[in-house]
């Protein structure tokens, strides 16, 4: 397994298919539930799921003020995982990564300075897949996988929009934060997992 030492908040949502994709790029994965598993790890994902029912676990469970602190705090000799391509010049910082709801729990963190309306994407459509062009992966499209999505209103400052569909962003990055509004932990498709986490792929 490879060095990097990756957490996933695990107290609901789509551990599991995380967990996947980071064994796929030889990362053992650090499943998050207590305050002092921070500590162990570089970076975090923040899975897709519920947000107010990852939220309301994270507080019962004494995470809200953890995981802020984790996310803002740069740490001296921390390695960086993300890859050359996206490193940032605050690189002390942790990599953040949050799928859907954990894209929403990022802005109701205050973390990312942008403007969402959950579950935007349409009642009856609740679910679809498209294929997405990402342009820091390259021509190949990616599988982008909505479901219940909420959808990025308004980008603020320091808000760099990685991807769009139909004219709006569905995949940023501020400084060491990345969010995306679809599931790339859902598809067969390790790249955004790769270029985030800046690992060599198994072959
Ligand atoms: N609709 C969910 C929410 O508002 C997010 C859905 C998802 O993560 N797939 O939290």
């Amino acid at each position: 397994m490879g060095g990097k030492k990756i957490g996933i908040l695990a107290i609901h949502g789509d551990v599991a298919e995380h967990a996947a994709v980071l064994r796929k790029l030889k990362i053992e994965p650090i499943e998050i539930r207590a305050a002092e598993d921070f500590e162990k790890i570089e970076g975090l994902i923040i899975p897709g799921g519920e947000s107010t029912t990852i939220y309301d676990l994270a507080k019962t469970y004494g995470l809200i003020s953890p995981l802020r602190k984790f996310i803002t705090t740069p740490r001296k000799n921390l390695p960086t995982t993300c890859s050359e391509s996206c490193r940032t010049a605050n690189h002390q910082l942790p990599t953040i990564f949050g799928t859907c709801a954990g894209l929403i729990l990022l802005v109701k963190f205050g973390l990312l300075n942008v403007e969402i309306e959950r579950n935007a994407y349409g009642r009856q459509l609740d679910s679809f897949e498209v294929n997405l062009n990402v342009p820091i992966l390259g021509s190949r499209k990616f599988p982008g996988v909505f479901i219940r999505a909420p959808k990025i209103l308004r980008v603020g400052k320091g808000v760099e929009t990685l991807a769009e569909f139909e004219g709006t962003p569905i995949f940023i990055r501020q400084r060491n934060i990345f969010a995306a509004s679809f599931h790339p932990e859902l598809v067969n498709d390790i790249r955004i997992h790769k270029f985030i986490f800046g690992l060599k792929s198994p072959r």
